[in-house]
């Protein structure tokens, strides 16, 4: 049985599963919609009320990564930004105004390529910034920091070169933190033994949940993209 419930002024769709027999209600997330499973419908919805908080949290989560890359909106420094197209002759550059990112370009295709040199900078400049710190923190060097497209959210070369997908700085900050920690560790230890993991730990104390919750981006980063192309 589904049925579809308000959370934060939004609608997520929530099917309810019942089992009479188990103990324990449970909720989860699967594939964007909530999943409640209970010995009877009341306990069900019961469950649901009390851990509101939990399912306001998820649903927010889970909604960014299909939101990332949302046709006529960006994210810059964590911030989203509506995104205006306007056509112009002049070379193509772009202008903050409140909560809209203006491209002035002369098509859809000049802008696109304007946004995704915005957000490599952006990323470049923030990965640069974390990996500085994270190095400095266990005591190693890296060679240079290089922001591409590819599927990947990080390497690390053995030459100490690191790669970061160059849409990271698109993400929540402790997230782009945890993808470059993540590679920071790798210059100590080249593979994902425990002493890598222990490492990485020392760098993001909190990389486990950080790590489940980059998961949620994973599909995003997938579906490039794009967010201007129509609308010149
Ligand atoms: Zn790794």
């Amino acid at each position: 049985m589904e049925r579809l419930l308000y959370v934060d002024g939004n609608t997520l769709s929530a099917e309810f599963v019942e089992k009479p027999w188990i103990k324990n209600s449970y909720l989860r997330f699967r594939d964007g919609k909530l999943i409640v499973t209970s010995r009877s419908r009341r306990a069900g919805e019961k469950l649901v009320s009390k851990y509101m908080p939990w399912i306001s949290r998820h649903y927010r989560e889970t909604n960014d990564y299909t939101k990332l890359f949302e046709r006529g909106s960006i994210f810059y420094r964590s911030m989203r930004y509506n995104v205006r197209h306007v056509a112009s002759q002049s070379r193509p550059k772009a202008d903050l105004d409140g909560d809209t990112l203006v491209i002035y370009s002369r098509d859809g295709a000049g802008a696109e390529k304007l946004i995704d040199r915005m957000i490599r900078h952006e990323t470049e400049r923030a990965a640069a910034e974390i990996a500085e710190r994270k190095a400095k923190q266990i005591g190693v060097v890296f060679r240079e920091i290089k922001a591409r497209k590819y599927r990947k959210w990080g390497a690390c070369n053995r030459d100490g070169t690191i790669t970061v997908n160059y849409c990271i700085s698109m993400l929540p900050y402790e997230l782009q933190e945890y993808v470059v920690s993540h590679e920071v560790a790798h210059l100590r230890h080249m593979n994902h033994s425990k002493m890598f993991w222990a490492t990485v730990g020392t760098l993001c104390p909190d990389y486990r949940m950080l790590r489940k919750r980059l998961r949620n981006y994973d599909s995003a980063r997938r579906q490039v993209y794009m967010p201007v192309a129509n609308l010149a």
